[in-house]
C-alpha cells in the first residue's frame, strides 16, 4: 500500500500528466493480451503473419489471419475498463493528460480521453493503398478480403505491422519531455523503441516516473514507483489516498 500512496502523492503533485498504456490495460475489458495470456503467441508466427512483408507477399491471405488474431468481429463488443476510466478522470479533475497506447482497440477514447496517440495504429479503419480512401470498420468486415469501391485494390490495414515505423513518434517525444509525471500501465517494456521511452526521460529530464503491470518488466529499475498489481484493483487503491 505504501507504493499506492506514493504514486497518489505524485499524481496530486502533477499537473502534466503521460500515460503509456499497452495490451495489458484492455486485459480487464476481455481482450487478451499477446505474451502473457500463453494465447497467440503461442502459436507461433504471429508476427510473421502482421507483418508489413506478409501483407506485401500476400494480401489476400493477410486479411484472413489479420481478422483472427485481432477477433476483428468482437471488437465493437468491447468497453472500457477502470483503467482507461481512471485516465479519463484525471483529465476530468483539470489534469494534462496524453496517452501514449500502444493499443489498437480505441478504448481509450471510447472511454472520453480526449488527446490519445496511437503508436501502433488503428483497427477502426483501413485504407486503399492506391486512392487513400479511408473505410471503417464494418466495411472492413464486410467481405473477406476488402477491396476500394474505387478502384478494387485490396485495403492496407491502419494498424502498424512488424517492419513499419511506429506512428507519432516525434509528438510524443514532446509530450513527455514537457511532462511531469510519466506512468506506464499494462506493458512488459520489452519491445523497442517504446520501451527505452521511460529510461530516455529519467536520463534526460529527470521525469518522475511510474509502472503498473502485473508481472515484473526489464525496465523495472529505472522507476520511482513500481506497482505488481492488476489495472483495475491499482487504480481503486490509488483513489483512497
Ligand atoms: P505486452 O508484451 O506489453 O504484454 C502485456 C503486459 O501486460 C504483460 O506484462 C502482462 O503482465 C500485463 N498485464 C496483463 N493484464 C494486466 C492487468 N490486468 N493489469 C496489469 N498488467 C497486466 O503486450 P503484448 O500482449 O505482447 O501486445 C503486443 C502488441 O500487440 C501491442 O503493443 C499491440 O500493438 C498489440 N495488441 C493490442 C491489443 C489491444 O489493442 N488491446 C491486444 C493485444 C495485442
Amino acid at each position: 500500500m505504501e507504493t499506492n500512496r506514493a504514486l497518489a502523492e505524485m499524481i496530486q503533485a502533477s499537473q502534466k500528466l503521460v500515460f503509456l498504456t499497452r495490451a495489458g490495460i484492455s486485459t480487464e475489458s476481455g481482450i487478451p493480451d499477446f505474451r502473457s495470456s500463453g494465447g497467440i503467441y503461442a502459436n507461433g508466427n504471429v508476427e510473421h503473419y502482421i507483418s508489413r512483408y506478409f501483407y506485401n507477399k500476400s494480401p489476400k491471405d493477410f486479411w484472413k489471419h489479420f481478422k483472427e488474431i485481432f477477433q476483428l468481429k468482437m471488437l465493437g463488443n468491447y468497453e472500457p475498463n477502470n483503467g482507461h476510466l481512471f485516465i479519463k478522470e484525471l483529465e476530468d479533475m483539470g489534469k494534462e493528460v496524453t496517452v501514449l497506447t500502444q493499443n489498437i482497440d480505441g478504448l481509450h477514447q471510447k472511454a472520453g480521453s480526449k488527446h490519445v496517440l496511437e503508436l501502433h495504429g488503428t483497427l477502426r479503419t483501413a485504407h486503399c493503398p492506391k486512392c487513400k480512401r479511408v473505410y471503417n470498420l464494418e466495411y472492413t468486415l464486410r467481405n473477406d478480403v476488402p477491396r476500394c469501391e474505387q478502384d478494387d485494390f485490396i485495403l492496407d490495414t491502419d494498424v502498424v505491422l512488424f517492419g513499419d515505423a511506429i506512428k507519432h513518434f516525434e509528438e510524443a517525444i514532446d509530450a513527455i519531455e514537457t511532462c511531469d509525471l510519466l506512468i506506464v500501465m499494462g506493458s512488459s517494456l520489452n519491445v523497442t523503441p517504446v520501451n527505452s521511452f521511460p529510461e530516455y526521460a529519467k536520463q534526460s529530464w529527470n521525469t518522475k516516473l511510474a509502472i503498473i503491470n502485473k508481472e515484473e518488466t526489464i525496465k523495472d529499475c529505472y522507476f520511482d514507483v513500481v506497482i505488481h498489481d492488476k489495472i483495475g484493483d491499482a487504480v481503486i487503491n490509488l483513489s483512497k489516498w
